[in-house]
């Protein structure tokens, strides 16, 4: 277990996006310096880092040259090359540890993963040949949702099958990679929590936040969700589970379905995730520093909810409704810093707070 990192310490993240960003001012908050190593050019994260390397996740050189620059390494997004992965972990701690990064890049290791913990997923199937499909459309059948193993976000790498001849085209509307097919669940509400866990295996859970999606991008994250205190409790159990199962160091986001039996675990994120950016408005200690502070060898924070919140996020050209958003002296603001409002780019966010009603 790495050492608490004292003030003036360097905080290596891993991918210059907001969440990059978010999490460098959070660790500026704390005292530390932060260095960014990101592939592309002016990341929003380097606005606001100290010191940003600009290299391919390929570039052995400067990813050594990176590590031996800072503390302890962490991250934005899963999708963390291996080999990376190996040239960082020799030099300095890389946390959140690899056996969560191996288990969330693959949906189906995540779903073995918590089927062995007891937590219920949709019914699902692997998906490798055409063999797989035939047996697919028999054991899980449609409607279903085909999904690629890996590098899925915001709805991408995913079809719908209405019926079980949908399997083949669906197949091939993935290019035929490892995918799999799960059972579409009725949900009646899709909720997520952000639970954090500490070196020393203490979990602080934030209060379940209600989500909606547009276009298969997150749109609102409600707090509180409408849903029952125990229902409330059980997300949070579940979710202090596989951070426990995991002994997982960080802040994780567990997306689930809510349905009639209960509740089913959609997917897990082993980072600061979209549907936490109310807390940076809703709670004393935010997802980012709760993470900081993980990764960091620091206790963490009181995760308590002070006020009810509304999440809105700006996509594209809904980021020049600010100037009418920041009128309302209850709207806490929150953007990226990017040059260009491209259709579909998470340009920023705002958090309505108001007085807690429960
Ligand atoms: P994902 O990329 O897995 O988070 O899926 C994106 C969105 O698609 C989710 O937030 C849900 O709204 C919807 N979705 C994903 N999987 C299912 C499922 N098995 N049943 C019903 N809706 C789903």
């Amino acid at each position: 277990m790495a050492k608490a990192l004292q003030q003036g310490a360097t905080i290596g993240i891993l991918g210059g996006g907001q969440l990059g960003r978010m999490l460098s001012v959070a660790a500026s908050r704390l005292g530390f310096k932060t260095h960014i190593f990101e592939p592309g050019a002016n990341p929003p994260a380097g606005q606001v880092a100290d010191q940003v390397t600009t290299a391919a996740y390929e570039d052995t050189a400067a990813l050594t040259a990176f590590a031996n620059a800072v503390d302890v390494i962490t991250f934005e997004f899963e999708n963390i090359p291996a080999d990376a992965l190996d040239t960082l972990e020799k030099i300095r701690p890389v946390l959140p540890a690899r056996n969560a990064l191996a288990t969330s890049q693959d949906r189906i290791t995540e779903k073995a993963f918590l089927t062995n913990l007891g937590v219920e997923v949709a019914p699902y199937a692997n998906i490798e040949s055409d063999a797989d499909v035939a047996a697919a459309m028999e054991s899980v059948g449609a409607p279903s949702i085909m999904k690629t193993r890996r590098f899925g976000y915001d709805g991408k790498g995913q079809s719908r099958l209405k019926s079980i001849d949908d399997g083949a085209s669906a197949w091939n509307e993935l290019g035929n990679t490892p995918s799999v097919l799960e059972g579409f669940i009725d949900f009646s509400r899709e909720i997520s929590v952000i639970g954090a866990r500490s070196q020393s295996g203490e979990v602080v859970c934030f209060d379940p936040g209600e989500n909606v999606h547009r276009d298969g991008i997150l749109h609102t994250t409600t707090l509180p969700a409408a849903i029952s205190g125990s229902l409330r409790m059980d997300a949070v159990l579940l979710t202090g589970k596989i951070l426990n199962a995991l002994e997982y160091v960080g802040v994780m986001g567990v997306e689930l379905f809510v349905t009639p039996n209960g509740l089913l675990v959609n997917e897990i994120a082993p980072r600061v995730h979209n549907s936490g950016h109310w807390t940076q408005n809703g709670c004393v200690i935010d997802q980012f520093e709760q993470h900081i502070r993980a990764v960091a060898g620091w206790p963490l924070g009181n995760g308590e909810r002070h006020s009810n919140v509304v999440m809105t996020n700006l996509i594209g050209d809904e980021v020049l409704d600010v100037e009418t958003l920041s009128a309302d002296a209850s709207v806490g603001v929150h953007l990226y810093g990017k040059a260009e409002a491209k259709a579909g780019r998470k340009m920023g966010h705002v958090n309505k707070i108001s007085p807690k009603t429960a």
